[in-house]
């Protein structure tokens, strides 16, 4: 394959991030190599699953209430109603927003993801967040950099180890946008279960998936030099803007979320 060339091929043999996604998630579109993944991970995947997804909907909601009206989103994932353009032009239907992964199969479903308001507008970009210069250039071609706009990487960083630069990335992404503009970042932690986020790398591991879990010092670092909205860097459920839902801070949750605003 040539260099460059986006692997568009869906391989069945192992298991993936977006399908073992989707299968905690409840989805269908993934494989037997997959849902056996799902199987023997600890219960609490499926539960931080559901929960970082319901922080992706409050934490969108509450930027397109503020005006944000363009989104980046890099590790798409298998569409999951709502996705993101729905949440965001719910609100605000010029809203224009750019979806990016790098799974075939997610490429595979893309028309559930280009569908979009009259007035608003919806991209995908099938690339790898490892070169993200590439992302960057893509996105240029349809979001206006010279106005705030939303970068989102959820539950995407930590299936990108320290040795694959993922520090780097975020700072040029970051780099990147206007004054104004916020990141939305969500990750796996080890920190309240160590034994069972110990059962989970393993599993991923054995199916040749590397999994990065990182502390809450670990995470914070991707927001260096920006201003965290509050409550800061939480649990997924602690997370709380809108004041039409009840924050439901009884439910655990591995999965560290945050806002920050770009100075
Ligand atoms: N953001 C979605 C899906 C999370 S699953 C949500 O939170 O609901 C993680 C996603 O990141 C998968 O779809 C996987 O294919 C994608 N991903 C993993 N590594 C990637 C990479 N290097 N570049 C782009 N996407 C990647």
């Amino acid at each position: 394959m040539a260099q460059g060339t986006p692997d568009v091929r869906v391989d069945t043999g192992k298991p993936h991030p977006a399908r073992v996604y989707d299968c905690l998630l409840g989805g269908k579109d993934h494989y037997a190599v997959d849902e056996e993944m799902a199987a023997r991970l600890p219960e609490n995947a499926f539960r931080d699953a559901r929960l970082n997804r319901a922080f992706m909907h409050r934490a969108m909601r509450w930027l397109a209430g503020r005006g944000i009206d363009q989104f980046l989103d890099v590790g798409t994932g298998i569409p999951t109603e709502p996705n993101l353009h729905q949440i965001v032009q719910g609100v605000n239907p010029r809203c224009r927003v750019a979806y990016t992964d790098n799974d075939p199969i997610v490429l595979r479903h893309a028309e559930a993801l280009l569908v979009s308001t009259p007035e608003g507008a919806t991209d995908y970009i099938q690339a790898d967040v490892r070169r993200p210069a590439e992302v960057l250039a893509h996105a240029r071609a349809f979001l206006d950099f010279g106005r705030p706009l939303a970068l989102s990487l959820i539950a995407l960083l930590h299936f990108i180890p320290d040795d694959e630069d993922a520090d780097g990335i975020v700072r040029t992404l970051v780099d990147a946008l206007p004054s104004g503009s916020h990141l939305v970042l969500t990750h796996g932690t080890g920190d309240f279960h160590p034994e069972l986020a110990g059962r989970a790398t393993g599993d991923y591991g054995k199916g040749g998936i590397r999994l990065a879990l990182r502390s809450h010092a670990e995470v914070l670092r991707f927001f260096a030099g920006l201003d965290l909205v509050d409550p800061g860097l939480v649990t997924a459920p602690a997370w709380h803007q809108d004041t039409d839902t009840p924050a439901p801070q009884a439910e655990e949750s591995s999965i560290y979320v945050g806002v920050a605003r770009v100075p």
